[in-house]
């Protein structure tokens, strides 16, 4: 399969199928298939009517959508670098460019916003990585919901787990989130930096909004510019012009900077007292000022676009259902030198749409084949229900134990928590991560700040220090919650997936690197897809639209038959050609086995017509 892959590569047929789900390479290269033209030859087609291509699933989940009044959804997997956020952005100007046909203005306005998202947050959740140039530093998943009449009517962005540390650190060759580069206009980003600006405008962000977007991010490059030092038993900010500068930027008064980054109050029976952080606390905090006020800000751009995009003035009750399609473009397997916190959280992600993977082909598989009546033997699976149970299994799962070494303050550290684990992750930081704290002194800070725009952000600032009792909950179980959530929502929906593949790590559109690419169909499960396939059948059409189809190529259907019923004259057509043995008949559609008698009954149909 690998070395045909190869073959298809260097050829540039970047799509494969298998059964429903698309394959796709990545070429590394600009392709011309995605124009206009392309568009037009898959526009309302079947799939097997046109070369594999990322469009034939876009069409056939926005068909099933429209057609039969389902919801569908579209997942893209695959790792860091191969091709998912393109990808996604495809599918997304197909479904805009083949629906609208009335030019309506609301439709027109909706599609342009959901279009134009995409820049916005790219600018805020993508980096420069080692893998990638573009890489999407947060997971997305984004419903466009639809009207009666096929068109675009809205849609509904979630985001999942923003990689935030980068704020702070970023490993060798990397960089931080494109914002930053883009706000201090160097070569490369200064053009990025005025479309951003202008897509913002576009959605409806106001002067305010952009300038308080501006002033968090030159506030996170000057919080990195802080140092803390000690003279004696007092903590002090080595470069206190630092501290009137954020002052400026956050509206603030520059004491009270100073004070959130050098004290905590805290709460001792009746008494409130402020105690001064070590030089060492004031650093931590200073750090998980700069990621909090980061990730803030992106989940607050990311409400206010689905602020703009939101159904409005959708009455079902006139228009009937409003249907949705969800595209899911969520980081792949990631496997490093050292793993942390991060890879396991998004390791268990993937683990968990696999597990949706595995049940819904082969749900699918086996409902469909029993609604037709088609004698069906069960293939086996490595069902890797037992991984995702040991991570998120209630009291005894990492994420539990997890938990409960963070709630034991002081007393346990990440050492302790490996032991009880005897994992082969790195441990180093899961506490301090999953606990993920901000000094409540921050978020006071920000909420009194006298900018609104900054205020909103930080709704629970307002709390009292007395009033703060409820431990919040760690970025684990909140990251667990998020992702039984999607898996929940997905799983209600009609899928459709696109796998991609990387077919090298140095982005190169020349090299297909065997082991690597046989790796990735491996842990894919592509091989138990294409088992699951063989063993059923490649192919199945309604008998309408099977005999609309090749009807000319047998002389009993042309020009016309004068069997009882379409499925007889199927039946008549295929025992003709002498294909009775590879097909089998459902109770509406006709199955069949191979894929090469599709493509005879393809090649006979073009001789004919
Ligand atoms: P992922 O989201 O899976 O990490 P991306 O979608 O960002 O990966 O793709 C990484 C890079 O690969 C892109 O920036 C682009 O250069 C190239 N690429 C991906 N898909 C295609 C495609 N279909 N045609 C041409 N180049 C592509
Ligand atoms: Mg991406």
């Amino acid at each position: 399969t690998v070395d045909v892959g190869m073959i298809r590569f260097e050829k540039g047929r970047i799509y494969t199928y298998i059964g429903e789900v698309v394959v796709s390479v990545n070429p590394y290269r600009a392709m011309n298939i995605y124009g206009r033209d392309t568009i037009e030859q898959y526009k309302g087609r079947e799939l097997y009517e046109r070369p594999p291509h990322l469009f034939a699933i876009a069409d056939a989940a926005y068909k099933a959508m429209k057609r039969r009044n389902k919801d569908t959804c579209i997942v893209i997997s695959g790792e860091s670098g191969a091709g998912k956020t393109e990808a996604s952005k495809y599918i997304m100007q197909y479904i805009a460019a083949i629906t609208n046909p009335g030019q309506r203005a609301e439709v027109e306005r909706v599609k342009n916003m959901l279009l134009k998202s995409n820049c916005v947050l790219e600018a805020f959740g993508n980096a420069k990585t080692n893998r990638n140039d573009n890489s999407s530093r947060f997971g997305k998943y984004m419903d466009i919901n639809f009207d009666f009449k096929g068109d675009p009517i809205g849609g509904h962005i979630n985001n999942y787990l923003l990689e935030k540390s980068r704020v702070i650190f970023q490993q060798e060759g990397e960089r931080s989130f494109h914002s930053f580069y883009q706000v201090c206009s160097s070569i490369d980003d200064g053009g990025d930096f005025k479309a951003v600006a202008d897509a913002m405008k576009v959605i409806g962000f106001t002067a305010d909004e952009l300038q308080t977007v501006y002033k968090v991010l030159a506030t996170i490059l000057h919080l990195g510019n802080l140092t803390f030092g000690v003279d004696g038993d007092t903590t002090l900010i080595e470069n206190s012009k630092v501290v009137a500068v954020i002052g400026d930027l956050l509206a603030t008064k520059e004491e009270n900077v100073e004070k959130a980054l050098l004290y905590r109050t805290v709460a001792t029976g009746r008494d409130v007292i402020d105690k001064q952080h070590t030089a060492q606390e004031a650093s931590y905090g200073r750090d998980a000022l700069a990621k909090a006020m980061y990730e803030r800000m992106f989940c607050w751009i990311v409400g206010r676009i689905n602020d703009v995009i939101e159904v409005k003035n959708y009455d079902a009750k006139v228009h009937g259902k409003n249907t949705v399609i969800g595209v899911l473009d969520i980081y792949g397997f990631e496997i490093f030198q050292n793993n942390s916190f991060e890879q396991f959280c998004i390791n268990y992600c993937n683990e968990k749409l696999q597990q949706l993977f595995i049940q819904l082909v082969l749900r699918q598989e086996q409902e469909e084949y029993q609604r037709e009546g088609i004698p069906w033997k069960h293939i086996d699976f490595f069902n890797n229900q037992i991984i995702v149970d040991l991570v998120e299994l209630q009291h005894k799962g990492i994420f539990s134990v997890l938990d409960e070494a963070c709630m034991n303050v002081g007393k346990v550290t990440d050492k302790v928590f490996l032991q009880g684990l005897n994992s082969k992750y790195s441990v180093v930081g899961f506490i301090d991560k999953n606990k993920d704290t901000l000094f409540q002194d921050f978020k006071r800070l920000l909420y009194n700040s006298s900018n609104p725009v900054l205020k909103v952000m930080w709704p629970e600032g307002k709390l009292k220090i007395t009033e703060v009792t409820k431990r919040p909950l760690t970025a684990a179980t909140l990251f667990k919650n998020s992702m039984i959530a999607l898996v929940e929502n997905l799983a209600c929906k009609e899928p459709y997936y696109v796998r991609c593949i990387k077919p090298n790590d140095v982005k190169s559109p020349l090299l297909f690197e065997h082991e690597r690419c046989r790796h990735q169909v491996e842990y894919l499960g592509l091989l138990e897809n294409v088992r699951v396939r063989r063993a059923g059948f490649a192919n199945r059409q309604e008998y309408p639209r099977f005999l609309q189809r090749y009807k000319m190529i047998s002389e009993f259907t042309w020009p016309n038959h004068d069997l009882p019923s379409e499925k007889e004259a199927v039946k008549k057509l295929l025992q003709g050609c002498g294909f009775e043995q590879d097909v089998a008949y459902g109770k509406t559609k006709v199955f069949i086995r191979t894929p090469r008698t599709l493509f005879c009954l393809e090649e006979q149909r073009t001789e004919m017509v």
